[in-house]
């Protein structure tokens, strides 16, 4: 194809940092997708501004993805460049309640800071396995709370590698919403600020929120969190359970009967699988609630290797 010289010289700019056709199974917690043309994991800011130097100049898909918590990649995988910001953009720093986290941070590790220093109101994010970056874009929260209540700026860069910095108002938060889905623009950092605790009780809540979790989600199995939105005054879980859709099985696909809005993979579960059975709980929902449920998780990639040049030559 075309595209492969320029994805080999991107490999061979970055040594160490870039894989070619990396299957996306090993990037996100359903376990499911298929090959990234490149997926790039930077080890610092020269290396992720000489990444978005290559995609600028030669016009190249960009997909940015953290732990891979909230994300579909269908069978055929992205094509373009897959950038991961990881471990690398992991750097948390502390101070008078405020917490710096590099985007790459997985959320346990702020919760763990902000316990360590007596820093509460980060307790909510216990257990969500994401990325602070992840987080931001989706505006990731659990009971009303969310990470726009305590974010007061997060620092991005664009395709050009010009930095910015858009405060909690700039960014256009909602229910799992933010301005920056679609948007071309990479978290780098966040800034949230806390308020002082004691560290026994902040150790408490974030306890009884994971003892919650274990109850109540199929925490150990691989999936990707609520699949749908809740919609207004109602629960997701709720009406999909009551809509009949609770253990329902395509392939390898199955609505857990822990949690209802949770579809876990089996083990070798297709993308095809999982949107099947998606389509399916969606007409459930309708046909018992008139209510048509919203994706919370966002699908990526395309069905088939090469998707639209397959469908031309037919
Ligand atoms: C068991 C389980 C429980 C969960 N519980 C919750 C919950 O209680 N509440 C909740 O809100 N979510 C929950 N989730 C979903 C998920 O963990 C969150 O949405 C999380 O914030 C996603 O972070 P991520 O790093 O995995 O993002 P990804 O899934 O990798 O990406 C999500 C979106 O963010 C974008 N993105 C990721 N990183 C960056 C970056 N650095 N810069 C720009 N864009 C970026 C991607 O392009 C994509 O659009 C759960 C998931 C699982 C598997």
């Amino acid at each position: 194809m075309d595209g492969q010289p320029i994805y080999q010289f991107i490999h061979d700019s970055l040594p160490g940092q870039a894989r070619l056709n990396e299957p996306m199974k090993f990037h996100t917690t359903w376990r499911i997708g298929g090959p990234a043309d490149v997926l790039v994991e930077p080890v610092n800011m020269e290396n992720l501004r000489l990444t978005l130097d290559l995609v600028r100049k030669h016009n190249l898909p960009l997909t940015v993805i953290g732990n891979g918590s909230n994300i579909l990649v269908r069978d055929g995988g992205i094509r373009g460049v897959v950038l991961k910001i990881g471990a690398r953009f992991s750097k948390v720093t502390a101070e008078n309640n405020k917490i710096t986290a590099g985007g790459g941070t997985k959320l346990v590790r702020l919760v763990n800071v902000a316990l360590s220093k007596g820093i509460g109101g980060f307790e909510f994010l216990a257990g969500i396995p994401g990325t602070v970056g992840g987080a931001v874009v989706m505006n990731a929260g659990v009971n009303g709370a969310a990470i726009c209540d305590v974010l007061e700026y997060a620092l991005l860069i664009d395709l050009s590698g010009e930095t910015i910095m858009r405060t909690s108002e700039e960014l256009g938060f909602g229910y799992r919403m933010s301005n920056l889905q679609g948007a071309s623009l990479i978290v780098l950092e966040a800034c949230c600020l806390g308020v002082s605790g004691e560290k026994k009780d902040i150790q408490k809540r974030i306890e009884e929120i994971l003892e919650k979790r274990k109850n109540t989600q199929p925490a150990t199995s691989a999936s990707a969190g609520s699949v749908f939105k809740n919609p207004p005054g109602s629960s997701a879980g709720f009406l999909i359970e009551q809509a009949g859709g609770k253990g329902l099985r395509i392939g390898d696909a199955i609505v857990s009967t822990v949690h209802s809005n949770f579809i876990v993979n089996l083990g070798k579960a297709t993308a095809r699988e999982v949107l099947d059975l998606i389509e399916k709980v969606k007409e459930l929902v309708i046909q018992r609630f008139a209510i048509e449920l919203t994706l919370e998780v966002k699908i990526l990639g395309e069905d088939h290797v090469g998707g639209d040049i397959m469908w031309k030559g037919l």
